[in-house]
């Protein structure tokens, strides 16, 4: 047995089995032992059935009888019931799934420990539904004897996210066995003077403890991931990502760069010509991008700054300084809809400076796609503004010396790394690499930015513009909406304008959600019928939404029905009203950044998010987090929270989880910790050579450099 090994050759797990695990990112013995229990059982202390607490966790051991399956109509597959039997009372045993392989285990009359939630069964008596069961030896059967028997049971039980329909006691037995065979295979990453300073315990040991810790252990620490052997196997893991991190951030600032000296005056020129005074913030990131562009080595910075902090003026003073150096500028955006816009606010600016500027979408003919690609080429183009991907293809640039980014936190970790290594930032591979500049416009949690962005210098451009008024939020229910429609009609009657976002595009069978295509049609005929109503979608074309963009912003649509596409970046100062349709459907981050739609000039705005009455009170008061807050770091921290990272890391969609221990929700701490003794670390070891460091490397090298896109470790 071996931590490389596959797990298809564990016994217990055939092919069908083994696909599932490999599926769910399970592949090698090495994966398994580092597949940490997502909770525990506590199964030391064996109840009777009289003393249950309706509604608690318990453990019971009874006999089994009476075993009855039906059919369920129109449904697939069968409910199982089963009688157990202890020296107190009866309960009925449910299962809805998986009903054929219980069926065949619960001989009649057998002896079983029984752990699951008791509840009361709607026609009396109690219940447990789907609980977990292990076999008991068939003993003499008296009452003295079962309690024996249970004193011995007494223990702390793992349950693991488990793959497709592999039982939790068979999953139990998969990972116990590389636990008892190769955790002390497993070795630690973290050189000792540091393991010493966190207090680690050996990896061996942690590892056998969280799978299978021992009867006195805390309970409450192991829920938590608290213990000693969790704190031990998260440090281990942080401690190597921040170790890598440092490392690519070190690796970029080796290669060689382009010094594009300062233009101050240039910049300050620019600023004159503006319409407003740029904030304090603007200006001192404008000043920290310049410091960074006239340095020999690299620029990666980011800049982070909420909605509406005025990004694009930043962008476009960085923009200057590398064209008055005589090199070109590359701005990419997620959406041609987003492109489009950042060309028209670029565009007058830059002609004010007598610049080149094109923009590259692929809504252009392939001739004047061909015509901007030659310009390009050929150095004439100073500024070109696209799409992420157009721009990625286009490698033909004279001379590339920034690249822009824009909201960067849509492209996630993985992405990232892939921007990262385009053909048009790298340049051909000898000379000098262009500077990057990133936007983002989600704010996000500093442990999260730690990680997501721990190889970036980051500015933030924390102050709004003067004279923004603060939009004020309500959640409504459904009933309210006729209401609503009053106060929207009353604001277009005096020269507003609105949005109502909508989920959908079009009617969904599958789902009883209002859309935007039909809503559209229904608010012009009904309540809306006085005013022009536009409708916006993702399945347009672009040529259509930017011509329907065009006559929102000229006033000549006043409500303009739409789906997330307008999430980023639109900018209409006369919007002062969002309304958000299903707002229940949304993460929090999102109807934040919808929020950002309004409040852009200097009218009162109003965000209004309708949800469905039908729905929990819970999700009712996870959407009042937006009424109470209108700073973007708070709505993120509340996000992440409920959430979870997925959303930010880009692992959502690959539906592998990024991290085997650490949470980076709950593990803050753990990680500024780890950051600090990464660096340290570095600092006496910047290329990983000690001995000490062995482990260190090897680990990197296996697990993050693919995914942080190092090339080569130390
Ligand atoms: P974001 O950071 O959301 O991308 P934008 O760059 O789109 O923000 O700017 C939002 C709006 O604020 C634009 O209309 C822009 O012209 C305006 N703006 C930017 N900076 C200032 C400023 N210093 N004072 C007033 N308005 C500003
Ligand atoms: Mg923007």
């Amino acid at each position: 047995m071996q931590l490389e090994d596959s797990v298809q050759f564990l016994k217990g797990v055939g092919p069908r089995r083994g696909e599932m695990l490999e599926k769910a990112g399970l592949c090698t013995l090495e994966d398994l032992l580092y597949h940490l229990p997502f909770r525990y059982e506590d199964r030391r202390s064996i109840t009777t059935l009289r003393q249950a607490r309706l509604g608690g966790e318990v453990n019971i051991v009874g006999r089994v009888s009476g075993l009855r399956e039906h059919r369920r109509q129109g449904r697939r597959g069968g409910v199982l019931r089963a009688l157990l039997t202890d020296e107190s009372g009866w309960a009925e045993l449910l299962w809805f799934h998986q009903t054929g392989y219980f069926k065949e285990r619960l001989a009649e009359g057998s002896l079983w420990l029984v752990h699951g939630r008791v509840e009361a069964a709607p026609r009396g008596g109690l219940q447990i539904v789907h609980p977990e069961i292990e076999a008991l030896e068939a003993g003499e059967g008296g009452q003295a004897n079962l309690r024996a028997l249970a004193a011995g049971l007494a223990r702390i039980l793992p349950v693991y996210q488990k793959p497709g329909d592999i039982p939790v006691a068979a999953m139990r037995r998969i990972v116990g066995q590389v636990v008892d065979g190769l955790a002390t295979e497993a070795r630690s990453v973290v050189p000792e003077s540091v393991r010493s300073r966190a207090s680690l315990m050996p990896v061996a040991e942690a590892l056998r403890y969280v799978h299978g810790p021992p009867g006195d252990a805390d309970i409450a620490a192991l829920a938590e991931s608290a213990s000693r052997a969790h704190r031990t196997l998260i440090f281990e893991e942080l401690f190597a990502l921040q170790v890598g991190m440092t490392l690519r951030k070190a690796e970029r600032a080796r290669q060689p760069g382009i010094a594009m000296p300062r233009a101050d005056e240039r910049i300050r020129g620019y600023f004159a010509r503006l319409p407003f005074v740029p904030t304090l913030a603007q200006k001192r990131v404008v000043h920290e991008i310049a410091a960074d562009m006239a340095a020999g080595q690299p620029m990666n910075r980011l800049v982070h700054g909420d909605v509406g902090s005025g990004k694009t003026v930043v962008a476009f003073a960085a923009a200057l300084q590398a064209i008055a150096a005589g090199y070109q500028v590359a701005v990419m955006a997620p959406t041609e809809l987003l492109a489009e816009q950042h060309f028209a606010t670029m565009r007058p600016w830059a002609e004010a400076e007598g610049l080149d500027i094109r923009m590259l979408t692929g809504s252009l003919r392939s001739t004047a796609a061909r015509e901007v690609r030659e310009a390009v080429a050929a150095g004439h183009t100073q500024l070109v503004v696209g799409t992420h991907a157009l721009i990625q293809q286009a490698t033909g640039f004279a001379r590339l010396g920034l690249a822009i980014v824009d909201e960067q936190h849509r492209f996630g970790v993985l992405q990232r790394a892939a921007i990262h290594s385009s053909a048009a930032i790298e340049g051909d591979k000898e000379g000098p690499r262009a500077d990057t500049l990133l936007l983002s416009a989600t704010p996000i949690p500093r442990t999260l930015s730690l990680t997501l962005y721990g190889d970036l210098d980051v500015s933030f451009l924390d102050e709004l513009p003067a004279g923004r008024r603060p939009i004020t939020t309500r959640v409504i229910r459904t009933a309210a909406r006729a209401r609503l429609h009053e106060r929207m009609a009353a604001a277009m009657r005096e020269g507003r304008q609105c949005y109502i976002v909508y989920p959908l595009v079009e009617e969904s069978e599958a789902m009883d959600l209002a859309d935007a295509t039909s809503m559209a049609e229904q608010l012009q005929a009904g309540a809306f019928r006085e005013f022009r109503v536009g409708l916006v979608h993702g399945r347009m074309k672009a040529a259509e939404k930017d011509a329907v963009m065009r006559r929102f912003k000229a006033g000549d649509i006043h409500v303009l029905v739409a789906t997330t596409v307008i999430e980023v970046g639109i900018d209409v100062a006369n919007a002062t009203i969002m309304v958000v349709e299903h707002a229940e459907r949304f993460g929090l981050a999102q109807l934040h950044q919808l929020r950002g739609r309004v409040g852009r000039g200097s009218l009162d705005s109003f965000c209004c998010l309708v949800a469905d009455v039908g729905q929990s009170a819970e999700s009712f008061e996870r959407l009042r987090v937006m009424e109470r807050t209108s700073d973007g770091f708070e709505v993120a921290e509340a996000d992440l929270k409920l959430r979870g990272p997925g959303e930010y890391l880009g692992t959502r969609q690959s539906g592998v989880p990024a991290f085997r221990a650490a949470n980076l929700v709950r593990d803050g701490e753990l990680l500024t910790m780890a950051r600090k003794e990464a660096m340290a670390w570095l600092a006496q070891d910047p290329a990983l050579a000690r001995p000490e460091s062995a482990e260190l490397r090897r680990a990197i090298e296996r697990r993050w450099s693919s995914v942080l896109g190092l090339a080569e470790v130390g």
